[in-house]
């Protein structure tokens, strides 16, 4: 690897933060990666309620191509992912689903360890301008990344203004139950995806699949249930998530619950190109979920356009 160059700083340790870091690491660029939270991974995310532990955000991912799939390949057999599953419900598809080892987080630690990155934790960056970067790849949500660019005083060009404004997310609360006991009616592995439900749209058992080893539930409410609930008490929200998750799984003797609201769970549409970029001094590239294709695997392609893009405008 040659030296090119060291001042791309890199705004957010989720997925595509990760591989945006790893792709510039192979291109000979050491970026700085600024995660606003304790953890990486983002919304491949990991908490903690009186002990037990959840995957309160992502629940598995996929890999289709095959950059994404030697990488998460190389990962297992050093111990961050695993195959999670290969389907849900009576007839399983038989394709793999994926997951961090020992939780969601894992894989964006993986590609950040392999990368030689510095990792900046609990730096949250407010003003872009303070950065002394040659470049900056930008990995929040969408309307995260535009509202740092522009309170920055970094405002994109009206044409990429409009398209990223045009970036709409859904909604997901997630309901985190500590149990006293394992819950019953679980199948093997511990996931309920429940595609067509009205009300919720998966359900984990976190110490079945691995995660914790206390008993406890995520349990993901339903695009269409979290947007009727968003504004509700906690408790309005929790007795919902309660009273629903009975048609599926028996769960006594809830100990401590939680609750997450993601208010960027996915995108409605995605912008069909793998990143937007403008600027020169410094080149902005903004990355994530919402280009070229959604989910874990769309944010990593993303991460990794980015990085490349990046790559050209500061060499
Ligand atoms: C409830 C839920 C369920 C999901 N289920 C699935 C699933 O089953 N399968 C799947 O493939 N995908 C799923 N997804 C989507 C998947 O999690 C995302 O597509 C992917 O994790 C997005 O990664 P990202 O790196 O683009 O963004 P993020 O993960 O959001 O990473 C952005 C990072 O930027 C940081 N940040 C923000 N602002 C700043 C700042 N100012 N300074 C520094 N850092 C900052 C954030 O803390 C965060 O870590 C789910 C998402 C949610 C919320």
């Amino acid at each position: 690897m040659s030296n090119l160059s060291t001042g791309v700083a890199i705004i957010g340790g989720g997925i595509t933060g990760a591989a945006a870091a790893y792709r510039l690491s192979e291109l000979g660029i050491v970026a700085e990666v600024h995660e606003a939270e304790a953890l990486v991974g983002g919304r491949m995310a990991r908490c903690e309620v009186a002990g037990a532990l959840f995957d309160h955000g992502a629940q598995f991912f996929t890999t289709r191509g095959d950059k994404f799939r030697s990488l998460v390949q190389a990962a297992e057999t050093e111990g961050a992912t695993q195959v999670w599953t290969r389907g849900f419900g009576d007839n399983p598809d038989g394709f793999e689903r994926w997951r961090g080892v020992p939780d969601m987080t894992a894989l964006a630690a993986w590609l950040l360890d392999k990368s030689q990155a510095r990792l900046h934790l609990g730096s949250a960056i407010r003003d872009l301008g303070e950065l002394s970067a040659s470049g900056i790849i930008l990995t929040p949500p969408v309307p995260v990344s535009l509202s740092l660019a522009q309170s920055s005083g970094m405002e994109p060009p009206s044409t990429i203004k409009t398209q990223l404004q045009a970036v709409q997310y859904k909604r997901t609360i997630a309901v985190l139950l500590v149990l006293e006991s394992s819950p019953k009616g679980m199948p093997v592995g511990g996931g309920i995806q429940l595609l067509d439900d009205k009300d919720l749209a998966f359900i984990t058992d976190n110490n079945e699949k691995g995660v914790s080893s206390i008993p406890s539930l995520t349990i993901h409410l339903s695009n269409e249930a979290s947007l009727d609930l968003w504004d509700e008490p906690d408790e309005t929200v929790i007795g919902f998530a309660n009273d629903k998750l009975s048609r599926w799984v028996e769960a006594a003797d809830v100990t401590a619950s939680s609750i997450t609201r993601w208010r960027f769970a996915g995108p409605v549409d995605v912008v069909p190109e793998s990143s937007v970029t403008w600027g020169h001094k410094p080149p902005l590239v903004v990355a994530g979920e919402a280009f070229n294709g959604p989910k874990v695997e769309g944010a990593f392609n993303s991460g990794i356009a980015a990085a490349n893009q990046i790559a050209e405008l500061v060499r």
